[in-house]
């Protein structure tokens, strides 16, 4: 079958793109620029998959803006969002266009009628709350802090509190539609923490690198501190699982009208740079001489505990190992130095 994929030439959109080829399925990607869906009609074919196609949605935003790329797909798949922390008006810069892209691709799917289930890629950004001691989140949980914190601070609400509003709102925005719509197709949303691993979409220039893998490419260049190895995050996700999770939404019939946790483990950066220097060898060291070790062996205390259950349990889902994870994104990351 035939499947829409809005922000292919994103970090995890490529690889979810790769991933539905890979599984056989013709994908038509939505694009912003034609030199962006080209990279990726040329980069799937050096690797065999030839039925990429892509058309450029400038806007959005713009109503009807998926009306042209939806005809003819039996399912959706969205992952374009804006994921960055250069805010000076969250509306603007990042939740208008989640929110506002989200129900576009749901109103353009509801008027093609082999559309059978929407995917959407929501964030663990849109279920955490601030909890202490540690808590244990679940499909149950939703943030309802971050878009109080942009009510009541508007235009000088902490950046990374915008960005969980707006992935809050996007998801909410997504249930009730089909809730008030009742299109004739379900949808499914996915919930990942901070996702790392190996690159597949075009990333010119090092200060073009998406945010979660510009966080670790700090400590691999050295530009991040021992302290900041400390920094909580509440867990991370291979980029390659997320992906997979988003193709086995589309084939497992059970998903459909569920929310998925997906995460790897609980963690901070300082286990994660430990992995590096124990298992890279010394080739791939050589790419990041400057790299910061950090305060090897002493992770920050957990802070958020994701629930993983429920994924594993439906797609009979085993994670990557985070040393694979770790090792897979330098390399990839080495790669990519040499043509910055
Ligand atoms: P990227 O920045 O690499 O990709 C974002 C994608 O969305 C790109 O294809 C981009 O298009 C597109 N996009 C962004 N803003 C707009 C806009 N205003 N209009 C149209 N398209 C837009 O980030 P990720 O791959 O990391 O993010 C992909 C999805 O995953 C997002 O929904 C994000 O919220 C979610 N996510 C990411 C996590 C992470 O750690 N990386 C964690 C949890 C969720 P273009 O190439 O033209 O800029």
């Amino acid at each position: 079958s035939f499947v829409l994929i809005s922000g292919p030439s994103g970090f995890l959109g490529a690889h979810v793109a790769q991933q539905l080829l890979q599984a056989g399925f013709r994908v038509r990607g939505t694009v912003r620029s034609k030199e962006k869906g080209q990279y990726l009609v040329d980069r799937f074919k050096q690797q065999g998959l030839d039925k990429f196609e892509f058309v450029i949605v400038e806007d959005v935003e713009a109503p009807g803006a998926f009306d042209e790329a939806v005809k003819g797909v039996d399912a959706v798949v969205h992952t374009a969002s804006p994921f960055h922390f250069n805010v000076t008006d969250p509306y603007k810069d990042l939740i208008n266009p989640a929110v506002q892209g989200t129900l576009n691709a749901l109103r353009s799917a509801a008027k093609e009628p082999r559309v059978k289930r929407v995917v959407i890629t929501s964030s663990f950004a849109a279920v955490v709350n601030p909890h202490d001691p540690v808590y244990s989140f679940t499909e149950q949980d939703w943030n309802d802090y971050s878009p109080k914190q942009v009510e009541e601070k508007g235009k000088d609400v902490d950046p990374s509190q915008a960005y969980r509003c707006s992935k809050t709102k996007a998801e909410q925005a997504a249930w009730k539609f089909v809730e008030e719509e009742k299109p004739s197709f379900d949808i499914t949303t996915i919930q990942p923490p901070l996702i790392f691993g190996p690159l597949e979409h075009e990333a010119p220039s090092a200060d073009k690198l998406n945010t979660s893998i510009n966080n670790f490419y700090g400590f691999l260049t050295g530009k991040k501190s021992a302290e900041d190895a400390q920094a909580g995050f509440g867990s991370f996700v291979d980029v390659r699982d997320v992906a997979k999770i988003h193709v086995e939404s589309l084939l497992v019939e059970e998903a459909g009208n569920q929310r998925f946790l997906v995460a790897t483990s609980d963690s901070s950066y300082q286990p994660l740079l430990d992995l590096f220097f124990e298992h890279a060898d010394d080739s791939l060291k050589s790419s990041f001489t400057n790299a910061e070790k950090g305060k090897p062996g002493n992770p920050k205390p957990k802070a958020n505990v994701i629930d993983t259950s429920k994924v594993r349990k439906t797609f009979k889902w085993q994670p990557i190992e985070a040393k694979d994870t770790v090792l897979d994104m330098a390399k990839s990351l080495a790669e990519y130095q040499q043509k910055w």
